[in-house]
């Protein structure tokens, strides 16, 4: 008889392999290739400062779930107002774009605001069919080609007409009073969900898996190389070292595109072909530790021009200024490019000098003897981009992988643009339809929130091995 490591396996100790590790009635447990929880949403310390792997905040709009991450943090939480700027010509606006027209150049806005109230692009893409339609049927050619085209294609990395309506979902769509009032100079807040985050006080955004380890039993250094289908029809993994281990089910995390070629089976060239088309951009992150006072305290600056290759920096001790030493600040760049664009083919040198020039002569950092950290790091993987043929992809992939009994959950592996919030909510409906409950989903949803949070509270009620 084979003995089961465990009844379900879970490859991968980021947000969602923790989240559904919790959620799960039956034992399972979690193999992770690294040393320590996170993921993508995991940090690192450097001469006294905490960084993200790409700046992270916590926000939602889903007020269970945002309760439940906060609970999570117990003490080790702070709430922060949103200071965001947009750069344009030669100034800051607020953020979102749409809520501070009066900021720009008179003709610009008078150019936005005209085309948003009298936009003909509003019949002529009543239903629109790619992100480039729905943007000029909601917002008008005016803001559209000051703003949302050329940011939105300098971090999706493809032209918005081919960008699938699947991402107007997660773009806000402000009252036209606001607008016409943001044009006039009325003060108006938009993106309300995102008007105050939430962030650790210590240990940087991955303190929140940090808390979530506490229930879960996790195999560090365990980097699946191979998943293979046993007689008795287990799945077994076998790790690089030649390590294996054998589950009754199998959950992974593990992005879609490196799991295909460990499959120790065969995989339909129409499944093989639909994962060459998902899309995920890689990206440099540029982080800076700097001597002084940071005045401005702004959470985010976002950067539309194509000749600054930095779409955003963000400001880390602003999250929490427990990120960095007394009297010191810090800023880290984000440059999000396709994979073998030039950018991407760049020398860390030339990262880090192309983004130290461009904030500099923006003022927006410090001459060079103020800086006393700087480094690039590559990401491999950041953005999940929804092109037109995204969804027909996705669906057919994730099909398959049900198919031979192997649930694919989180951003690089089920293949969505979540965060760390919907990354809970999609562990939770998965965990409700293994464990076999039904009824309300409403009342199951407070149900496992609860009791996942009783159960993180405990000391480790489990060990780490
Ligand atoms: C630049 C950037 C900015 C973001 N900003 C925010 C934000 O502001 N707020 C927010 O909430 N979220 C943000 N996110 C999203 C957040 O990082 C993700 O939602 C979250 O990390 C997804 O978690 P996951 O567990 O699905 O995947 P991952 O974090 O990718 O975790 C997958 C895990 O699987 C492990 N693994 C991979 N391969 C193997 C293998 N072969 N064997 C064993 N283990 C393996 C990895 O080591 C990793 O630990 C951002 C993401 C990026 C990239």
């Amino acid at each position: 008889m084979t003995m089961l490591s465990s009844q379900v396996g879970i490859i991968g100790a980021g947000p969602s392999g923790l989240a559904v590790s919790f959620f799960l009635k039956d034992k399972s447990d979690i193999v992770e290739s690294q040393l320590h929880v996170g993921g993508h949403a995991s940090s690192f310390q450097e001469c006294g400062f905490t960084f993200d792997y790409g700046p992270h905040i916590l926000f939602s709009r889903d007020q269970q779930i945002l309760d439940f991450i906060i609970a999570s943090l117990g003490e080790n939480v702070s709430k922060c107002r949103r200071n965001n700027k947009i750069s344009y010509k030669d100034r800051l606006i607020k953020y979102p774009f749409e809520n501070d027209l009066t900021s720009l150049p008179l003709e610009d806005n008078y150019a936005c605001i005209r085309d948003f109230i009298f936009n003909p692009c509003k019949q002529e893409f009543s239903i629109p069919k790619n992100m480039r339609e729905w943007f000029l049927k909601t917002f008008g050619e005016g803001i559209c080609t000051r703003y949302l085209f050329p940011y939105n294609e300098k971090v999706w990395n493809i032209p918005v007409e081919q960008l699938s309506m699947a991402l107007a979902e997660r773009i806000p769509n402000p009252p036209p009073e606001d607008i016409l009032k943001s044009s006039l100079g009325y003060s108006t807040e938009g993106y309300l969900h995102q008007l105050y985050y939430f962030y650790p006080k210590k240990g940087g955004y991955q303190a929140i898996c940090e808390a979530w380890k506490k229930s879960a039993t996790i195999i560090y250094q365990f980097n699946v190389a191979k998943i293979q289908r046993t007689n008795s029809g287990n799945i077994k993994l076998i790790d690089t070292k030649g390590n294996s281990r054998i589950y009754n089910r199998l959950i992974s995390t593990m992005p879609i595109h490196e799991i295909v070629n460990k499959l120790d089976m065969e995989v339909p060239g129409e499944i093989q072909s639909a994962i060459s088309q998902l899309i995920v951009n890689p990206m440099f992150v540029v982080s800076f530790g700097i001597r002084g006072v940071d005045h401005n305290q702004y959470t985010a600056v976002y950067f539309p021009e194509s000749e600054f290759w930095v779409n955003r920096i963000s400001y880390p001790c602003t999250f929490s200024s427990e990120n960095g030493p007394k009297e010191h600040w810090s800023l880290q760049a984000e440059i999000t490019c396709s994979k073998g664009s030039d950018v991407w083919c760049k020398t860390d040198a030339e990262i880090l000098m192309h983004t130290k020039k461009g904030l500099q002569q923006r003022n927006l950092l410090p001459p060079d003897n103020e800086i006393i950290l700087e480094r690039v790091d590559r990401q491999e993987r950041s953005y999940v981009v929804y092109d037109v043929g995204y969804e027909k992809n996705a669906e057919k992939v994730r099909a398959w992988f049900t198919s031979i009994g192997i649930h694919l959950l989180g951003r690089f592996s089920y293949f969505e643009y979540i965060n760390v919030d919907m990354a809970v909510d999609r562990a939770l409906k998965l965990a409700i339809e293994l464990n076999g409950d039904v009824g309300d989903m409403l009342e199951l949803k407070s149900l496992y929130l609860e009791r996942a949070l009783a159960r993180l509270k405990l000391p480790n009620i489990c060990s780490v091995e």
